[in-house]
Parts: C-alpha cells; sequence; structure tokens
C-alpha cells in the first residue's frame, strides 16, 4: 500500500481551513494546515508535500510571494485557490509557477479533480531522475536528498558525490575513482577532501553523523552507498 499523499492546505479563513481539511481527510489524503505564508513556508521547510493548496490573500504576505519562495524550497505543486476571480492574478500566479488555480466559490469535486492531476508525477526525463536507496533520495536535477522525509539542500559536489555513489549500487567507489570523477583528472585533490566531503555529506544525510547508516567508509578503499 502507498502512504496517502500529503497536502499542505494555506488559507487563514477558519471555516474554509475547517471545510478543506475534512474533505480532503474524507478522500484519504493527510492534511496539514497553515494560517499565514510564513508557516507555510516553514511547513515545507521541514517536509516534502504531494500538493500544497494556497489562498492567495494571506495575512503576513502575498500569496504570490509565497509561490516564488515556495519554488526555492520545495517540488510541490501549488494549486492556488482564490477568491480573486480575475485573468490578471491568475496570469501572474502561473507565471510564478503555479500549477494550477481554482476560484472561489470552487466546487469540491472540481478541487478534487485538480488535486489529482496535480498529484500525478511529472513525466521523468534523464536530468530529473530521482536515485533512491532505502530512506534516502536524491533528486540530481534540484540537488536534494530526502532523509526519511526530510529534504535538505545538496552543493554540486556533494550531488555529484552521491549520485556516483548510487550508480554503484552499493558497490565500493575507490577514492581515486571518487577524485578523478569530481574534482577531474590532474587536480590536487586528494584523500583528505573525499573525507571532507564525506564529513559534509554526511552531516546533511545521516540520522546520526556518528553511526552513518546511508554513507559508509571502507577503510583504505572508499566509500559506498548503503542500499540495504
Ligand atoms: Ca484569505
Amino acid at each position: 500500500m502507498t502512504a496517502p499523499a500529503k497536502i499542505l492546505v494555506v488559507e487563514d479563513e477558519e471555516q474554509l481551513q475547517r471545510m478543506l481539511r475534512s474533505t480532503l481527510t474524507q478522500a484519504g489524503y493527510e492534511v496539514s494546515t497553515a494560517k499565514t505564508g510564513l508557516e507555510a513556508l516553514e511547513a515545507m521547510v521541514r517536509q516534502e508535500f504531494g500538493v500544497v493548496l494556497l489562498d492567495l490573500g494571506l495575512p503576513d504576505m502575498d500569496g504570490k510571494e509565497v509561490i516564488s519562495q515556495a519554488k526555492a524550497i520545495s517540488r510541490a505543486p501549488v494549486l492556488v485557490i482564490s477568491a480573486r476571480d480575475n485573468g490578471k492574478e491568475k496570469i501572474a500566479a502561473l507565471d510564478l509557477g503555479a500549477s494550477d488555480y481554482v476560484s472561489k466559490p470552487f466546487d469540491a469535486a472540481e478541487l478534487m479533480a485538480r488535486i489529482r492531476v496535480a498529484l500525478r508525477p511529472p513525466r521523468v526525463c534523464k536530468e530529473d531522475q530521482e536515485v533512491k536507496t532505502v530512506g534516502l533520495q536524491i533528486d540530481v536535477a534540484s540537488r536534494r536528498a530526502i532523509v526519511e522525509g526530510r529534504s535538505v539542500r545538496l552543493s554540486r559536489k556533494e550531488t555529484e558525490f552521491l549520485q556516483l555513489l548510487a550508480e554503484a549500487h552499493g558497490a565500493v567507489v575507490a577514492h581515486e575513482k571518487i577524485i578523478e570523477s569530481i574534482w577531474g583528472r590532474g587536480s590536487d585533490a586528494d584523500y583528505m577532501n573525499v573525507r571532507v566531503l564525506a564529513w559534509q555529506v554526511r552531516r546533511k544525510i545521516e540520522p546520526d553523523a556518528g553511526a552513518p547508516r546511508f554513507l559508509i567508509a571502507e577503510a583504505g578503499e572508499g566509500y559506498r552507498l548503503n542500499m540495504d
């Protein structure tokens, strides 16, 4: 059984928030709510959502500002719900990266249909590949790792390192191979650079950096990514 999709409802009107929560929960979704733009962005930093339902009229910031900031921290499609039924607002929201737009008052069945569309996984192209291990996902395109639902940003080298290890499917990748692949042949980088890089990656992806679960060092050989 797959886990229910998580939906973040960003709506300051309590009655509407309650209505959305109960409708979505009944439809089998896992619902979180936020009343302000800031709360919404904080929730998106903490976890990944399948869809974010966003009211444009929020007390602390314009919903359009939330859309542009959300794009930097989350891959969740943003479905705008707003009373502002005018073309300009709609186009502005879509230009900022909203995936769809529903005007208030909306029909619950229509909203559900749009959520289902937004939840469909985007077509996977090569650059958008996700490398998966148990409890750890590496999104090469957006340079993030998702560890048990927590999303962390990776630097370019950290992403390349994890991708290299993931492509070895659990086999040890030698220090020389890592250096050549990340710093390039003939660079000054050495074993210490690899250790520092591994340390940086562990601080981000390991629940307990002192007892690594994913990024395993094989003394005198190299590193492997634990795929068990
Ligand atoms: Ca509102």
